[in-house]
């Protein structure tokens, strides 16, 4: 199964991915992640990644397309991959294309999370980050015993900077400008998959996993 999930911001690509990379034994690779996990370590990568990210813009291709075909290289890929938040232009699409040609491993299917704007927006204002483990809550949704320390390991919980409103508008933005277009382009070469992310975790997974088992 090699497969690329696109949607919005908050649609719940990262969770989701989580649980389908599980299912379907494959590694779950998230450029966000590696840019973020970067930046925590403080590398040039995250450095030069951190001010595009807080200000809700994509960082350049040159960067993104050459962590991904250092990360596509390693040799962990042999039952597939889950991509999450790659590609998210049309120049990554190609550079992606590209890529598993030379590796003669095209695409199974791109998912597509779809979620109206107004939904979208109250998730991404209530979500909170685990600094320790990742794990993501949300302040209405999927509340921690305590407002700011994960529940799995006590970690402090935080606020993404690019979570933050004036961030998340330039973000649906840039959305539209430039990821809106790979959708289209995957629909015309028969790849995509539309999926409600409306409702639980489980029931999104449960759809995702009947939705993909019409792929094979
Ligand atoms: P995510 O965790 O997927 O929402 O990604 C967080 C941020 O990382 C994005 O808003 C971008 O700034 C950056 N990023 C992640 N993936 C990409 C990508 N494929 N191309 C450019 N920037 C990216």
């Amino acid at each position: 199964m090699r497969l690329v999930l696109v949607g919005p911001p908050g649609a719940g690509k990262g969770t989701q991915a989580q649980f389908l990379a599980s299912h379907y034994s494959i590694p779950h690779i998230s450029t966000g992640d590696i840019f973020r996990a970067n930046l925590k370590e403080g590398t040039p990568l995250g450095i030069q990644a951190k001010e595009f990210m807080d200000r809700g813009e994509y960082v350049p291709d040159s960067v993104t397309n050459e962590m991904i075909r250092d990360r596509l290289d390693k040799d962990d890929l042999g039952n597939g991959f889950l991509l999450d938040g790659f590609p998210r232009n049309m120049t990554q699409a190609e550079v992606l294309r590209a890529i598993l040609a030379e590796k003669r491993t095209p695409l199974s299917a791109v998912l597509e999370l779809s979620l109206p704007k107004e939904e979208i927006i109250l998730r991404l204002s209530g979500r909170r980050t685990c600094r320790n483990c990742g794990k993501v809550w949300h302040s209405e949704f999927e509340k921690p015993a305590d407002p700011h320390k994960c529940d799995l390991c006590q970690g402090e919980l935080y606020q993404r900077e690019d979570d933050k409103e004036e961030v998340v508008t330039r973000r649906l933005e840039v959305y539209q400008e430039q990821t809106v277009p790979i959708i289209d382009f995957y629909r015309t070469e028969g790849l995509l998959i539309t999926i409600s992310a409306t409702g639980s975790v489980s029931d999104i997974t449960e759809r995702a996993i009947t939705a993909l088992g019409r792929v094979h």
